[in-house]
């Protein structure tokens, strides 16, 4: 499942979501989140390469960030908790798509 998918399975609406959603991507893109490593791997089955980030956040943990069959995880608490409840991504995941791979968020938040 996508992540920017807008098909909510619960009963957040979407201004909550996008509300949530534009804090993680200004967090993502102010604060000081750094790349620690990155590496690749191919799967074997499917023949399609995983990546994976490690990055440090804020709070001086390292978290990993994944992106795997079209979609971005990544295993910070804010992840877990705020990510499961309103289908967002968290500012790690904004950092490594807006700040490493420079994809436009204009395109995809305000289109
Ligand atoms: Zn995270």
């Amino acid at each position: 499942m996508s992540y920017y998918s807008f098909h909510s399975r619960s009963h957040v609406t979407p201004n909550k979501r996008y509300d949530q959603q534009m804090i993680r991507l200004n967090k993502g893109l102010q604060q000081s989140i750094y790349l620690l490593d990155k590496f690749y791997t191919k799967d074997t089955i499917s023949g399609r390469n995983h990546m994976t980030f490690c990055v440090s956040g804020t709070t001086q943990n390292i978290y990993t960030v994944m992106i795997k069959d079209n979609n971005i995880t990544c295993d910070c608490p804010d992840m877990k908790n705020t990510g499961e409840q309103y289908k967002t991504i968290c500012k790690h995941c904004c950092f490594i798509l807006f700040k490493v791979f420079r994809v436009s968020y204009a395109d995809i938040f305000h289109s």
